[in-house]
């Protein structure tokens, strides 16, 4: 069988503050915490705190259901008040959506359901006006089939659109070109036009793949960077960077490549040296921040995107972590150790100068809390701000999915037609109705792992749309919203919302919480993260329980303990010296020694 992607499961300018001119006005641009004294030469992307906003699931500010770019202005207060720096906003194109804007059907309008340009220019005038920076959604291994670039190449083989995408002949017995499979179910290939070519698309059908070896397709993306760029925008979140050079003979898949896809079209051979020459054409003129989404990719191969001597990239997602709780589409039992065995690895890897992105969630994956925390009311709170110590302290940019600064859960799924998410329906379709897997256990298995989970609207109070819309939500919101949302969290001293603010806060203060080195001190055990952050004299150590019962870890000769820094809620601080930290369940400490 082949593994399918429901999400995640296939596999400067320095610190220094820019004046940026935007309408006129000169305004300062840079992390709001920064303190030259204490940050030295750290770029502003590397003690950054990202938030990522699923606009259709963030605010809705004209009551249709969906969320929208003024949605996100009016809750800017909000975003600066949590302390994070960089917004990425997932796409907000116009598209048909059939992958929920991740299909672009013009680089250079904006949704007609999101707002307009002008609402986009005031939106990033109000977050540069709060020193936030906002990075967007790069989508540009596939446009959808509605792009006039696809529209024109399938009405006409002789066009210069033509060759902007992929074709190759059908085999002579009408079976596609090769057996690549798409992320989201069948061959990727489709018919289009006359004649007997077939498309290439890694994703739906109606998300076709660009042809990057060809140099106008190049062009034209460097273009829609410039026009963002030079709108003010700091950067790009790069959708499935690693795809977008193919093998041109497009040779079979072996059975191997077969179990796993993406590795198998992340390893093209131009992809570095598309990467570089976008960079040398763009990047390097500005001032920014790009992350790439790098499935497929192995930890070893994290340097060749973004060694910075290779000009390419800053960071990039790697899933090896985030997945240690699935096999393709299916849930996997994991442990702790092998958690923290595949970060030590990554960092292994990274070496001393290398950086990444630090992550548990994003539109892709269910809620953290739901998989790698405790989602049950007893623990829910706890967990979600022992995940939130681990993810947010660990080495390279932290990036937060909206909502999960409130411990947001998984949605209570109980029928398939709840689910949105094209992925989920595809899967749905070649599972269950193909005979495969009972509904029951599907619906179970969706209920863990659909990216819908993520997509729920976003919870700002216990109003009846939860303060997400006055209207029909596009998505159901989730019943726990009436005690799970901002307006509570905002006056509860103890809730998941305000540790984030004095987590995030915490580690715009301390250099060693970004720039640090980071040492697993005990890989073995079963119960307990332990890690160090050092930077030359300043040390501290992170310990998190992931057990919901009392833990302890002994500490290594030279670890000499000192104050608290911070702490979940739970247990009294190790005295001074302490040579054991006994932790309550799901509590979260960092020292400082
Ligand atoms: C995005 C997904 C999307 C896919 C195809 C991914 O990286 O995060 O949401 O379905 O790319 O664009």
């Amino acid at each position: 069988m082949v593994k399918r992607w429901i999400k995640g499961g296939l596999r400067g300018a320095l610190r220094v503050a820019r004046p940026l001119l935007l309408a006129g006005a000169a305004i300062t641009v840079g992390p709001a915490h920064a303190d030259p004294a204490q940050q030295g030469a750290i770029p502003w992307w590397q003690s950054a705190v990202v938030y990522q906003v699923y606009p259709r699931s963030f605010a809705d500010s004209n009551g249709d259901g969906v969320g929208d770019l003024n949605g996100i202005t009016r809750h800017l207060d909000y975003l600066k008040r949590l302390g994070v720096t960089v917004v990425w906003l997932s796409p907000h194109f116009d598209s048909p959506n059939v992958d929920n804007g991740y299909d672009i059907r013009d680089y250079r309008k904006v949704l007609a359901q999101f707002g307009t340009m002008a609402d986009f220019d005031h939106m990033l005038a109000a977050m540069h006006a709060r020193g936030i920076r906002l990075i967007i959604d790069l989508v540009v291994n596939h446009t959808s089939d509605q792009h006039a670039w696809f529209r024109k190449a399938v009405a006409d083989p002789a066009s210069p659109e033509h060759d902007y995408y992929i074709w190759r002949p059908a085999k002579p017995d009408g079976t596609p070109p090769n057996n690549a499979p798409s992320f989201f179910g069948g061959s990727a290939w489709s018919h289009a036009g006359a004649g007997n070519d077939e498309y290439l698309h890694y994703f739906a059908r109606q998300q076709p793949d660009l042809n990057w070896d060809n140099p106008a397709v190049r062009r034209e993306v460097y273009d829609v960077m410039r026009f963002w760029l030079d709108k003010g925008v700091s950067g790009f979140r790069m959708d499935v960077i690693p795809l977008i050079s193919k093998d041109p003979a497009f040779p079979d898949l072996t059975a191997q490549q077969l179990a796993d896809p993406a590795a198998a079209y992340a390893h093209g051979p131009q992809t570095h040296a598309y990467l570089g020459e976008m960079n040398r054409e763009v990047l390097s003129h500005y001032d920014t921040m790009t992350v790439g989404e790098a499935i497929g990719i192995g930890d070893n191969e994290d340097a060749l995107f973004t060694a910075p001597a290779r000009h390419e990239l800053n960071m990039i997602f790697h899933f090896d972590a985030s997945n240690v709780d699935r096999d393709g589409w299916r849930p996997r039992a994991w442990t702790l150790p092998e958690l923290k065995a595949r970060y030590d690895h990554l960092y292994a890897a990274l070496g001393d100068d290398g950086w990444t992105a630090t992550f548990l969630g994003n539109h892709d994956k269910p809620r953290a809390v739901s998989h790698f925390g405790n989602d049950d009311p007893r623990w829910r709170v706890l967990s979600a701000k022992a995940l939130a110590t681990m993810s947010l302290l660990q080495r390279g940019t932290p990036f937060i999915f909206q909502g999960d600064e409130l411990g947001m859960t998984n949605f209570p799924f109980n029928a398939i037609g709840q689910f949105d998410d094209i992925s989920a329906r595809n899967l749905w379709h070649d599972e269950v109705d193909g005979g495969h897997v009972t509904a029951a256990e599907m619906l179970a298995i969706l209920r863990k792992t659909s990216r819908d989970n993520a997509r729920t609207p976003m919870q700002w109070s216990a109003d009846a749309g939860a303060g997400f819309t006055t209207g029909h939500p596009w998505l159901a919101v989730n019943p726990n919203h009436t005690a799970i949302n901002a307006a509570v969290e905002a006056r509860d001293p103890a809730s998941v919302l305000n540790f984030y603010r004095r987590l995030i806060a915490l580690r715009g203060r301390a250099p060693v919480l970004v720039r640090g080195d980071y040492h697993d001190i005990a890989p073995e055990n079963p119960d307990v993260y332990a890690f160090t952050r050092n930077a030359g004299d300043d040390h501290a150590l992170v310990v998190v329980n992931f057990a919901t019962h009392p833990a302890e870890v002994a500490l290594p000769a030279g670890i000499r303990l000192k104050n608290r820094l911070i702490d979940s809620g739970g247990g009294l601080p190790a005295p001074v010296g302490a040579r054991t930290i006994h932790l309550q369940p799901w509590e979260a400490s960092v020292y400082r020694f």
